[in-house]
């Protein structure tokens, strides 16, 4: 056991807009896990869904306004930097190289993303490179079968495992995760309505004073 390693987690995602759904998770995750470091990881143009509704200069401004006050949580921008298509492969390759073989990666996302995991690029992969923490979201399931199953019992273990190994477990969290959506959020701002109290206020002015997601080519 290496009680010392460190342990830096990622949390990506469109974050179309950022909402106060990701950032509880988030934190809960940073305080439960006790992980050195949580990163959000804002994606360009992820394959396996739909291009976001606003451009990745907006996305990222809205993530720095999000966490400006809340040194628990740090923005890491290379996907957006980088730019093109985003292959979460290439991001650990580039973060492993960046911090060293040591160092604990915790790839965390919500179990419907982990349901997706086999048509994510070179995803056999990924556990060569980073752990993954799985959140299950309300109404979802594990599998019992199919390749993420297979995957589950060969890689599944307990959150210590994330200290002991630099990769290569699966942990899966129960968690309460708040009823919010980006897509709800986008939808309301479409009709005219307020997202207020679903995303933090300064969000909130962001996507004002810009006029975002007001019509349907923004996002809705
Ligand atoms: P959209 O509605 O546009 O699909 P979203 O709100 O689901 O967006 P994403 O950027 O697609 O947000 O999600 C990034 C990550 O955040 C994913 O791993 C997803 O499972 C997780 N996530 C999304 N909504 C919540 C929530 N309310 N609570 C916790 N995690 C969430």
């Amino acid at each position: 056991m290496n009680s010392e390693r460190e342990t830096i987690a990622l949390f990506g995602g469109t974050f179309d807009p950022v909402h106060f759904g990701h950032l509880r998770m988030a934190l809960e995750l940073k305080e439960t896990l006790g992980f050195s470091e949580m990163r959000l990881l804002p994606s360009h143009q992820p394959r396996h869904r739909q291009t976001p509704g606003v451009s990745s200069r907006h996305r990222r401004e809205m993530l720095a306004l999000a966490i400006r006050d809340c040194p628990e949580l740090a923005l890491d921008d290379r996907e957006l930097r980088r730019g093109g298509d985003t292959f979460t492969v290439d991001t650990l390759e580039e973060l492993r190289a960046e911090l060293g073989e040591s160092v604990s990666l915790c790839f965390c996302m919500g179990l419907d993303s982990l349901l997706t995991l086999p048509t994510w690029h070179r995803w056999q992969r990924l556990l060569e490179l980073a752990h993954l923490v799985v959140v299950a979201r309300p109404g979802w399931h594990l599998p019992a079968e199919g390749d993420v199953a297979d995957l589950l019992n060969q890689h599944r273990g307990e959150p210590q495992c994330l200290r002991d190994s630099p990769a290569g477990r699966i942990v899966v969290r129960e968690q309460t995760l708040l009823p919010i959506s980006a897509t709800r959020i986008r939808q309301l701002i479409g009709r005219g309505q307020s997202p207020r109290f679903l995303l933090p206020d300064a969000v909130l002015q962001y996507i004002e004073d810009k006029q975002l997601y007001r019509t349907a080519a923004e996002g809705c």
